[in-house]
């Protein structure tokens, strides 16, 4: 089957693009020696996990259920890093993940021992207090009081020996040069820690757009061989993004066209429902054959069939005319889309297909009126 004849809305993998982002971390790992990671918060399609477990090292987790997919789905090595673990969960944790990351020195001093006896290697997330982002706040993980990592204030000398790797994770879409003045502060604030021989690896975290075309690996590669040589640590990072960067898209519908003074076009997708990024980030997906406001002939605003007035994804200028029944296609939609779908207002799920490197499309799942329900009650 072909992009266009697919049921929509449709989320599609892009297999050929999936791996020539993979063969850009694979070379990453092969120049430098260090690990990669997939941080399935971003992408979690576990059918695509034999395919990128062929090229990286393993997955990180938020929590147990990424935990168990990683485990289950990739079954390489297993990370993970929460705010807080639970009681109820940290014995299977420490079954399937051999990595475990804790976010305050209280957490550590809690499960440390536990985790030891299971041979679970141990880290800590620090803070460096280094904001290289300005305007996504949102995800600043070292905005002033924010609860991700230990900041050097609070950082426990007495509890350094229980740990066996340290991990930051500040960057959000951001390229090497940012990723460089980070590690600035790293050093000079975590540096001594870094050099203890029980300190065996150090876990960049994501945020790296490693496979975005203007980023600067050699950069990259510098920084991770000065941490290697320097500390003499495993270094890893765990990109999300990164993994299936421009490796997707969503198909949409033209369900009607409505002018109340602004021509507007009704999508069977919605940005509340299927790329909530779009208001939450904000931001404007990229839309395949479409321009800015007013740059081409036609201009629409894209919305939705749900009753938010704000479900609106935004406004598009097109060559032509768009009729109803006509197909679209937004860009860029493998990654923080699938993970953070919902059925607000009923909305059904769009379907997830495959496009292998021939361009042929396969539905690997359709949702319907269960997934609604079985939520609910
Ligand atoms: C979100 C997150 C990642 C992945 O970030 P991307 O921006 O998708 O690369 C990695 N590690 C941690 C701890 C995260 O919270």
């Amino acid at each position: 089957m072909k992009i266009n004849e697919l049921p929509t809305p449709c989320y599609v993998i892009d297999e050929k693009k999936l791996r020539e982002n993979l063969e850009i971390l694979k070379k990453v790992k092969d120049d430098t020696g260090c690990k990669i990671l997939l941080a399935q918060k971003a992408f979690s399609n576990f059918f695509e996990y034999p395919l990128i477990g062929q090229y990286l090292d393993g997955t990180t987790a938020s929590g147990l259920f990424e935990a168990k997919l990683g485990y289950e789905k990739m079954g390489k090595e297993n990370h993970v890093f929460a705010p807080a673990f639970k009681e109820s969960e940290i014995g299977e944790l420490t079954d399937i993940c051999e990595h475990l990351v804790f976010n305050s020195f209280s957490q550590l001093e809690k499960y440390a021992d536990f985790c030891k006896e299971k041979g679970v290697s141990i880290g800590i997330r620090v803070n460096p207090e280094c904001s290289t982002q300005g305007d996504h706040a949102i995800y600043d993980p070292c905005a002033p009081g924010s609860r991700l990592g230990v900041t050097l204030a609070n950082f426990r000398e007495d509890l350094v020996e229980k740990l066996d790797g340290i991990h930051f994770h500040t960057l959000c879409e951001q390229n090497s040069d940012d990723l460089e003045t980070t590690l600035k502060a790293v050093e000079e604030k975590f540096g001594k820690y870094l050099k203890l021989p029980n300190i065996k690896w150090l876990n960049m975290g994501g945020g790296h757009h490693i496979t975005r075309n203007d980023y600067d690996i050699d950069r990259l590669e510098c920084c991770i061989r000065h941490m290697q040589e320097t500390y003499d640590v495993t270094v890893y990072v765990e990109p999300g993004e990164a993994v299936a960067l421009n490796a997707g898209y969503l198909v949409t519908e033209v369900m009607d066209i409505v002018d109340n003074g602004i021509r507007t076009l009704i999508l069977d997708a919605s940005a509340a429902c299927h790329m909530p990024d779009v208001l939450e980030m904000p931001y404007r997906p990229p839309l395949k054959d479409s321009g800015e406001a007013d740059e081409k002939q036609y201009t629409y605003r894209l919305s939705s069939m749900t009753c938010l007035a704000g479900d609106v994804i935004g406004n598009y200028s097109f060559d032509h005319e768009i009729q109803i029944g006509d197909k679209l296609y937004f860009e860029d939609m493998a990654i923080y889309s699938m993970v953070k779908n919902n059925t607000f207002n009923g909305m059904c799920l769009p379907s997830i297909a495959r496009m292998d490197e021939n361009g042929e499309c396969s539905v690997v799942k359709t949702f319907g009126y269960e997934e609604f329900v079985r939520r609910l009650g």
